[in-house]
């Protein structure tokens, strides 16, 4: 079995998908693809088309079993091709489809793939940071590095990116990966490389991790299975695939039951024994904190099954309530809906200001009618809720877009009043629930509401979204509206129920 570019991007992932691809219980995988992933699909393969267009002249090797296309491109790549468009190249156990071969002016290859995200990861202009390679493109770069300076066609160690913007960003393969991880980009690659090779020939096998990735991953049903059947520590919420290893390999746990009996005490002098005598990886990054704060999770979990407060919840106290959630599709940073749910004396309402065209005229107009709404209030006598860092982030974003409809100031403003307040923060400190997931989703439907449509999800309504721009039908519409109406009104309950939960502690 080969080693390919998408088996390198499932590792880093998630290192068990690529185990259970090859060796898992294949009755259990979800067969339809999840319509949000076929969308980011979708969208890629237009962004791909609409690049190479744009090339000229390139030979196309697209078509065509893998050995055919294989000897075909380096038939071309000795004949001197200027451009090659998804050209196969193979060499033992590794095979890699690069989107693109450039041939440099002293006759070798450089691997170009075409992304329809940016670049570089973190890129702010504002902040003159550039950003840093995206580990992903980075070891997919690599395997077609490795490929070309195997079959005898490249003597670099770069690659190239062209992203969502239209820009080429080069990849120096040999550079190091960071300040605080003196690696290069090569040497994760290797190591990737190897892992994958062992799972994949099952000379190693790992274990699922619930993570954020899962919900739209096909064998999230099998997984879970797994997790709840094991007892696996993932299960209790923000306990992830490091903690969870580290904890299974120093302390030999492996269920939350064997977890909650842990003396933390006990541990900490371990700890601390294992420090003195040169052992720094042990319970490395864990500390007495973090994990008194699972175990007390794993308890309410799988104990007492009941939320709790650990400290009274104060809210302010104002005549206007509003409920607020945005709807923004990140696949082209479009922002077209901001909902609002307004609760006054006497009176429940739900406002929305929309985007109905892909346009930045339309994205503008409905950000500026949102404002517009929020300035006519009367200050100091409203207060909002949200769920998340979301909304703060994308708004910063669109004032650098929009700067004429709101300064930052303004918008850094609003976000910093005492009377803005996001309610995911206060669950994560104050509170903890017999739930995996802290999600607004999870909570509020452990309250016991329930969204009126079926499927509700985020990705769902950007692909909602999408279909509306196709057909403008008003059906379509109504669905997001609904979706985002019962998002601001589950943001209410849950307020409503940390004041009760509050009122208890
Ligand atoms: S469901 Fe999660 S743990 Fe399982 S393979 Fe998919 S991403 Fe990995």
């Amino acid at each position: 079995m080969y080693v390919t570019a998408s088996k390198l991007y499932d590792f880093i992932q998630c290192p068990h998908r690529v185990w259970r691809d090859v060796y898992g219980p294949k009755e259990e995988k979800v067969k339809e693809t999840n319509p949000f992933v076929e969308l980011l699909w979708e969208k890629g393969v237009l962004h791909e088309e609409r690049i190479v267009r744009g090339l000229g002249k390139v030979v196309d090797m697209s078509t065509g079993s893998h050995e055919e296309r294989f000897a075909a491109t380096i038939e071309a790549m000795k004949s001197g091709a200027q451009l090659i468009y998804q050209g196969v190249l193979i060499y033992e156990n590794l095979l890699g489809i690069p989107d693109l071969l450039r041939k440099l002016p002293d006759g070798t290859y450089i691997p170009i793939d075409i992304k329809s995200g940016m670049g570089f990861a973190g890129v702010d202009e504002e902040a003159g940071d550039e950003g840093k390679p995206k580990k992903h493109y980075a070891v997919q770069l690599c395997l077609y590095n490795e490929l070309l300076k195997r079959l005898g066609f490249a003597i670099h160690d770069s690659g190239k990116i062209i992203d969502i913007q239209q820009e080429e960003v080069t990849y120096d393969l040999n550079s190091e990966m960071g300040p605080r991880t003196p690696m290069t980009w090569w040497e994760y690659y290797e190591s990737i490389k190897k892992q994958v090779e062992f799972l994949i020939n099952d000379h190693e096998r790992n274990t699922p991790a619930l993570c954020g990735v899962c919900k739209l991953c096909p064998w999230y049903n099998s997984c879970k299975k797994w997790w709840e059947e094991n007892r696996d520590l993932t299960n209790i919420f923000y306990v992830g695939r490091s903690f969870r290893d580290r904890i299974t390999e120093d302390l030999m746990i492996k269920t939350v039951d064997e977890f909650m009996e842990l003396d933390v005490e006990d541990v900490m002098k371990q700890k601390e024994i294992e420090k003195k005598a040169g052992n720094k990886e042990f319970l490395y990054r864990i500390g007495e904190k973090s994990l008194k704060k699972a175990i007390s999770r794993a308890h309410v979990q799988y104990k007492t099954k009941k939320p709790i407060a650990y400290e009274q919840l104060d809210f302010p106290d104002v005549s206007h309530e509003l409920f607020f959630d945005i709807e923004d599709d990140p696949t082209q940073e479009f922002v077209y809906m901001h909902g609002v749910y307004e609760r006054s004396p006497g009176k429940e309402q739900f406002i929305h200001f929309t985007a109905e065209e892909l346009s930045s005229t339309a994205e503008a107009d409905a950000w500026k009618r949102f404002w517009e709404y929020i300035q006519a209030l009367r200050k100091d006598d409203y207060s909002i809720y949200f769920f998340s860092k979301h909304e703060r982030t994308t708004y910063k974003r669109l004032q650098k877009q929009y700067p004429n409809i709101i300064s930052l100031e303004e918008v850094e403003a609003f976000f910093d009043q005492t009377n803005a307040i996001d309610l995911y923060e206060i669950v994560q400190k104050c509170t903890d629930w017999p739930l995996s997931s802290y999600s607004l989703k999870a909570l509020a439907t452990y309250i016991g509401f329930s969204w009126r449509d079926e499927t509700p999800s985020g990705a769902l309504s950007i692909q909602w979204f999408n279909e509306y721009l196709k057909n403008k039908d008003a059906k379509i519409l109504n669905r997001i509206l609904e979706y985002n109406e019962d998002d601001c009104k589950a943001t209410m309950i849950v307020k409503d129920y940390l004041v009760r939960l509050g009122s208890q502690s």
